[in-house]
């Protein structure tokens, strides 16, 4: 707890002293040290400042101030109420033997709960964060080789040494203005959270443009240590890098890492350690200096606003905070009106200041700063870095002159995207038939070894029917799964965002909206969490709302069941062009949004080109085992229960002529008749809003219903004549309408909750089910209806 949450007469001891550098010192100096035990003389909820009573002294503190020391009170340590805890009990004569134990259990507490450190990773896109919180942590983060990867903060705990760590992953950020979410969320969890000690991830193959973040974070003065990421790219291209001194003219000390080989992880926790303890002798806070225009700035705001420095917000540096005042940065300005009675005064010295460094430097405040800052960096890297031959870079250069070639370029991307479903659909064929003939090995024996009845039935209709129809596609999942996670990990996709731009621009998006739509491929969840990383608010909350339409591995058991059944030798094709299909409709929406609900934006298109590299096997692998394992735990809970529900409501009632499941049907079939969807089909379409592939089990429990005892797959049965009217339910065309229809209608659960939480509001949930649902019903009443003209 903090020592703020104290109340009057109650008493606590230090664990540790939170906030910038010199907030910490000075409030250490004045005797808040670890192990010192405070005594709450009066705190009044409404009343500011609190008195202390620490080291025999009386001392005032800001409540916002000792909301920043972190305590452990009486309760905590188990000895009872503050009335019976008071000061003589504990710290009085030293005979009592009770008191004696408490003072000893109290240190141990204490100690304990000082080793326990909050560390977060903070870092640009793509330097390697969730490779060493991976590492760090044997956490399953996810990487990937292009920006926005994690768009949340992710936290780990591990121990080292005698230290219990806590660690976050956080999103990349370049810089920590408020610009972009990301960035935001950095700052706010840099402010509410305030690590113990930031580890600010580096990336040595670009070390210019990642070293700008780490001067806004040498400015904001909390603990830091950085890890140098990727230095084993750096020594292959033959760079030298003196990193003590970089460290020492940084005021920061530097670890060389690669956390994809885990190198250097010991070191790096080391200086952790030493960093929290106080005790690194490279740790120095440095002002990286501006230029004597800003400077001048800077000094005049500083005299201005120091009436009320009691007032500033203590996890971040003062000077930190007049510069970003400075800046005009927002969130700054809305911290400190909160906060500070003469802010009022402020804004017109500020824009004064502003003026005076524009008519100076003939540039505004923020390019300036940004100017020197780079300044800065090149001036630590001249003193400090060899250059090497760039090899690396030279490679990638080649690669890209072809990938994002004008004229290649698509050719390649559509190969490639063949490809996958090629070997989606064709190389999962083998797996996909051993696991089949195995489902109905197990059916039958079931079968042969159970006695009948519904207990019968229920196994081996239900449950295994609808499972078992189910788990078949595993391997074809993993498969495309297995594509996606290359793809990302290695560079192309950001390749692809890249030529994709100018397409992406004739429907009102940009490249970056690429990415997301492509891993909706995969699922359509992560994917709209993906779209977090787009700056501009509009394309976000589109791009949001067209992912549903990208047709996501849940969906794919459908259409691989039923072109496999009814377009037997052309399935592939069937395939990829209901996912074209899906993404001409993304397309369309895309369109007509951007040109009736959001005026044109043009936000430009910055999207870094990571350099290649060619993932290791073990990520690749556990990323699609990732998915596997999510696939194989759906499998064990929605899906086994949603098959059991459709089992027991297609069983009873017994002695009603129609069971309840197709009652349901039944209700459905003036809407879904024109379609040409049998109510078998209708009915696994509502069962499949809960997740998609529950639509495929639904089927399964259905059919093997129909066949008594017979060995066929459900394929079979649904190429099968009826047993009650002689004909087949199902044609190829109702068949292609019922793919259609189960591409575009109502988003799953899990992505409706996506998309509230990324686009920001029900309406758009219910604009999404509602919207999605009628189109696909037009779309699938097109194709019946067309098909059957043809056919
Ligand atoms: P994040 O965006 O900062 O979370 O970065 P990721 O952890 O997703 O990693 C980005 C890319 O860098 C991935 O392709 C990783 O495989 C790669 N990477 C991470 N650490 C190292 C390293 O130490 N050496 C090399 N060569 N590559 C690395
Ligand atoms: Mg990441």
């Amino acid at each position: 707890m903090r020592l703020s949450d104290l109340p009057t007469g109650g008493s606590g001891y230090i664990i540790k002293v939170l906030g910038h550098g010199g907030f910490r010192r000075r409030i250490m100096e004045m005797g808040f040290v670890r192990g010192q035990r405070v005594e709450v003389l009066l705190n009044a909820p409404l009343k500011d400042p609190i008195k202390y009573k620490v080291m025999d002294y009386e001392v005032s503190l800001r409540r916002s101030e000792a909301a920043m020391i972190e305590v452990v009170d009486n309760y905590e340590l188990g000895i009872g109420s503050y009335e019976s805890a008071d000061a003589t009990h504990i710290s009085g004569n030293g005979t009592n033997g009770t008191t004696e134990l408490a003072e000893e259990r109290l240190q141990e507490l204490v100690h304990k709960r000082h080793k326990q450190i909050n560390i977060a990773l903070v870092g640009n896109p793509n330097s390697g964060k969730s490779s060493l919180y991976n590492a760090l942590s044997g956490g399953h983060e996810h990487v990937g080789n292009y920006g926005g990867v994690t768009v949340d903060a992710k936290r780990g705990t591990f121990t080292f040494r005698d230290y219990e760590f806590v660690i976050y992953d956080l999103p990349g950020t370049y810089a920590l203005s408020p610009y972009t979410p990301e960035e935001l969320y950095v700052r706010r969890h840099l402010t509410r959270n305030i690590p113990d000690v930031v580890v600010n991830v580096v990336a040595a193959s670009n070390l210019e443009r990642n070293l700008y973040l780490t001067t806004e974070l040498i400015d904001i003065d909390q603990n830091m240590v950085v890890a140098l990421n990727m230095y084993d790219e750096l020594e292959a291209s033959g760079a030298v890098l003196d990193v003590a001194a970089l460290g020492g003219l940084l005021g920061t000390p530097v670890v060389p890492v690669a956390a994809r080989d885990r190198m250097g992880l010991d070191e790096l926790m080391e200086t952790v350690i030493e960093v929290y303890e106080g005790r690194n002798a490279t740790v120095r806070h440095i002002h990286i200096n501006h230029g004597p225009a800003i400077e001048d700035a800077l000094c005049e705001l500083r005299r201005v606003m120091s009436v009320d420095f009691d007032h500033f917000p203590k996890h971040f540096s003062r000077r930190y905070i007049i510069l970003k005042f400075l800046e005009r940065d927002r969130e700054v300005e809305k911290m400190l009106s909160k906060s500070c009675p003469h802010y009022s005064e402020w804004p017109a010295v500020r824009d004064r200041e502003a003026q005076k460094v524009q008519k100076t430097l003939g540039e505004d405040v923020e390019t300036a700063i940004t100017n020197e800052k780079y300044g800065f960096i090149a001036g630590a890297l001249g003193e400090t870095l060899t250059p090497g031959k760039e090899d690396k870079i030279s490679t990638t250069h080649a690669i890209d002159a072809i990938v994002t070639h004008k004229l290649w370029g698509f050719p390649i991307f559509f190969f490639l995207m063949w490809l996958m479903f090629q070997m989606t659909f064709k190389l999962g064929q083998y797996p996909m038939n051993w696991i089949e003939s195995g489902v109905g090995w197990l059916g039958e024996w079931l079968g042969g070894v159970l006695p009948g009845g519904p207990l019968h039935e229920l196994l081996v209709d239900g449950i295994i029917g609808g499972v078992g129809s189910v788990i078949v596609f595993l391997p074809n999942i993993l498969i495309l799964f297995l594509c996606i996670s290359f793809m990302e990990d290695s560079g192309y996709m950001a390749r692809a965002a890249f030529i994709m731009d100018r397409v992406m621009h004739k429907i009102g998006l940009h490249g970056k909206s690429f990415i997301p739509l492509v891993m909706g491929f995969g699922c359509n969840v992560p994917g709209i969490m993906a779209a977090r990383a787009i700056e501009s608010r509009s394309s976000r909350i589109i791009t949001v709302l067209i992912s549903p339409f990208i047709s996501c591995s849940a969906r794919l058991p459908i259409y691989i069941l039923l072109a496999g059944a009814f377009f037997p030798g052309h399935a592939s094709l069937v395939l990829f062009s209901i996912y074209l299909f899906g993404i001409l409709i993304a397309a369309l929406t895309a369109l007509v949004m951007r040109k009736t609900m959001f005026k044109r934006d043009d936000t430009p298109f910055v999207m870094e080109l990571p350099p290649y590299r060619l993932p290791t096997l073990r990520t690749t692998l556990r990323h699609m085992w990732d998915k596997g394992k999510q696939y194989l735990r759906k499998m064990g809970g929605v899906i086994l229960a949603a098959s059991v529900v459709v089992w027991v409501l297609s069983y009873y009632p017994r002695e009603a002529e129609h069971s309840y499941l197709e009652r349901i049907g039944m209700a459905a079939e003036p809407v879904m008749r024109p379609l040409g969807i049998p109510w078998e089909g209708s009915v696994a379409l509502v069962a499949g809003v809960g997740a998609k592939e529950i639509t495929v089990s639904t089927l399964g429990v259905l059919y093997a219903d129909n066949g008594e005892e017979s060995e066929a797959s459900l394929p079979e049965h649904m190429v099968a004549p009826d047993p009650v009217t002689g004909v087949p339910d199902w044609t190829p065309v109702s068949a292609l309408s019922f793919m259609v229809f189960a591409l575009l209608y109502f988003p799953c659960l899990a992505a409706l909750a996506a998309i509230r939480k990324e686009a920001g509001g029900w309406k758009w949930v219910a604009l999404s089910v509602v919207y999605n649902t009628l189109i696909a019903w037009v779309a699938a009443w097109l194709v019946y209806n067309i098909g059957n003209l043809i056919v």
